[in-house]
């Protein structure tokens, strides 16, 4: 209840919620409470969660912040929503995002932007973006209008936002939950994974996410560990690499400041700091904006106005094909979808999209080679804190610089994790990013819990 009072008094100003879902809220949590009255409580039983608007809930409409999409409610739920309904958590509604998960800002949703709770000091009437594309989440989560959400990262999209709203947030590894029932942008870089206001909550809240689904082909048949208990566990003898291509030229001071506070940290804690060369990160940006639009204009070719959503009729398919998707999609994701197919067009697809492939083989490769020297690695979440909603909007290119920290863990299929690790000289929160081998999450959550 004190949720939903919060989502009613706050939603209309921070735009968190496209769907707040008060009336499926109280009947989960009714059952919550019957279910422990009869002593059959689950690790999330009564838990009120934001789910982010690209996991379809049966029954409850699933817009991915897309016109296109504005009016389609899923016969079916996606497995990572389902493991949570399963351990008993109750769902406050559907979280805003970038339309498609397409952006660092929450600005590009058709249901208008979501707004970061937290302000600059001295600019209280400066709108802020809680980053993107899991604004609404991380902004839910920040603004206490939910306990902790799901989202989901292609390209940063959990750990940026969890950087801007002050709140900790995990990419798990590639394969670590399933794909099934999340509307896709590109398959083989989208990973689902929790943003919640500690270490400790998201190790809960994957522990009921993750897992093998045999309906997600990309699905790891790997055992669930228990996260939560690699919480506490310390840093004591842990070898944590610095790569020193990420001390890139423009890092700002206050950034770098952040970065050595978080080693001195970890020092202090009795881990050894390794200093790291990861030689290809410098490519990491163009490839990921090569690979991820190519898979995307090709997953978004199912909007065609006759299967899905919106339909806006022609006088033949070819033009109820054109009007459809001119009014259904919004510029940045027509924008992806002109990147998407110019790379994979003849006579261009080996130059660009086979090109970037072989750059993502080598930026892996960096990361496999540096797992023989050391446990985990340590990172700046972001560029810089979160910025005003004017800012950087009409340069895509600038807005695409936001990830330059956080795409190297989806090419390379890793685990990372954005943990609020201190202020800015405004007083708005920063993060640091733990990135860590395949399949290790629990190494990821034991230094993320030695920095919180
Ligand atoms: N900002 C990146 C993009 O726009 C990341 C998005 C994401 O992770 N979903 O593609």
């Amino acid at each position: 209840r004190a949720h939903l009072d919060a989502i009613a008094a706050l939603n209309p100003r921070l735009n968190a919620y496209i769907t707040p879902t008060p009336e499926l809220a109280e009947r989960q949590a009714a059952e919550a409470d019957a279910a422990l009255a009869r002593g059959e409580g689950r690790a999330l039983t009564g838990i009120p969660l934001a789910i982010k608007d690209l996991f379809c809930t049966a029954g409850t409409r699933t817009t991915a912040a897309s016109r296109i999409l504005g009016n389609f409610v899923p016969p079916y739920e996606s497995t990572v929503t389902a493991n949570l309904l399963r351990d008993g958590a109750v769902f406050l509604g559907k979280a805003n995002l970038d339309e498609f998960a397409m952006g660092s800002s929450n600005t590009s949703s058709a249901f208008g932007a979501a707004e970061n709770p937290w302000k600059r000091q001295g600019e209280e009437d400066t709108f802020l973006v809680p980053g993107g594309s899991s604004g609404g989440s991380a902004a839910a989560v920040a603004a206490r209008l939910a306990l902790g959400a799901t989202a989901t990262d292609t390209g940063g999209s959990i750990r940026q936002p969890a950087a801007f709203c002050g709140i900790a947030g995990i990419k798990p590894t590639y394969g670590r939950c399933s794909r099934f029932g999340i509307v896709a942008y590109a398959s083989s870089l989208d990973q689902a994974g929790p943003v919640a206001r500690t270490v400790e909550d998201c190790a809960i809240l994957l522990g009921s996410m993750a897992g093998f689904d045999p309906r997600d082909s990309t699905s790891a048949d790997v055992a669930v560990p228990d996260f939560a208990a690699a919480v506490a566990r310390g840093v004591k003898g842990l070898r944590i690499g610095i790569p020193r291509e990420y001390r890139m030229e423009g890092l700002s001071p206050e950034i770098d400041a952040l970065w050595q506070q978080g080693m001195a940290w970890l020092k202090a804690e009795g881990a050894t700091l390794v200093d790291i060369s990861l030689p290809h990160t410098k490519y990491a940006l163009p490839t990921y904006y090569i690979v991820a639009p190519a898979e995307a204009s090709s997953n978004l070719a199912r909007y065609d106005g006759v299967r899905f959503g919106l339909r806006e009729n022609g006088e033949d398919l070819k033009d109820l094909y054109e009007r459809t998707r001119a009014a259904g999609f919004g510029d940045e994701v027509k924008r992806r979808i002109l990147i998407g197919t110019y790379v994979l067009s003849a006579g261009y697809y080996d130059a660009y999209y086979v090109k970037a492939q072989q750059v993502r083989a080598l930026i892996k490769r960096d990361f496999d080679r540096a797992w023989g020297e050391v446990d985990a690695i340590l990172t700046p979440a972001t560029p810089s804190a979160a910025f005003g909603r004017d800012e950087k909007q009409d340069d895509p290119v600038a807005m695409y610089l936001n990830d330059v920290f956080t795409v190297t863990a989806n090419l390379a299929g890793i685990p990372g994790m954005s943990v609020p690790a201190g202020l800015d000289a405004k007083g708005l929160p920063l993060g640091l990013q733990i990135l860590g081998k395949p399949f290790d999450e629990e190494t990821v959550f034991a230094v993320g819990g030695a920095i919180e």
